[in-house]
């Protein structure tokens, strides 16, 4: 049982607390300028904070060495995903070596809870999470992220190879 009491007559006034709370403030600010260094607070977006390589911010789809994409659509990200975010739409290939390919591959990013497990999934270093984090665009932009960017969006300068090169996937029997 909660018992309410009176409140005291000094509580009544609200003024030492709100003086409390201005000396407090002020003293915060008179030493964030004049010891900036020390800041705890970046300002962004001038200053941008610089994550560890294990951070998992948004996806990149890995290419080969002739530029296409790694992916054999295999489908095991996308049944890893728990929020089931991501679709692909597989096709025969034309070179026999090549089981299928992604003619699509889309990850909605809204739905994406960034776990990794995508990335885990994938057997064939098809699918990474980069140090980008930002997601920021219009209210109406497209949250849905196709293979151009995914694979060739222009801050990936072509596109990330895959660590799994043509030898080694052959030496896995992939
Ligand atoms: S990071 Fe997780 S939620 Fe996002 S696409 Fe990959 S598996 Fe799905
Ligand atoms: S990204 Fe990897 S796990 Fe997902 S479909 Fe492609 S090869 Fe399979």
């Amino acid at each position: 049982m909660s018992v309410v009491k009176n409140p005291g007559s000094a509580s009544k006034w609200y003024l030492p607390g709100i003086t409390i709370g201005l000396v407090s403030t002020f003293s915060t600010m008179i030493k964030n300028l004049f010891g900036r260094n020390k800041m705890i607070t970046l300002n962004y977006p001038e200053e941008k904070y610089e994550y560890g390589p294990r951070f998992k911010g948004n996806h990149i789809l890995t290419v080969k060495k002739d530029g296409s994409l790694r992916c054999t659509a295999c489908m095991l990200c996308a049944t890893n995903c728990p929020a089931q975010c991501i679709k692909i739409h597989a096709a025969e290939h034309n070179d026999p070596t090549v089981e299928k390919y992604p003619i699509s591959y889309e990850i909605d990013i809204l739905r994406c809870v960034f776990c990794g497990y995508c990335e885990e999934a994938c057997p064939v270093d098809a699918i990474r999470m980069g140090p980008e984090w930002q997601t920021p665009a219009l209210s109406g932009s497209n949250f849905t992220y196709d293979i151009r960017y995914l694979a060739y969006r222009p801050n990936l300068k072509g596109g990330i190879q895959s660590r799994l090169d043509d030898e080694e996937r052959h030496k896995v029997g992939i």
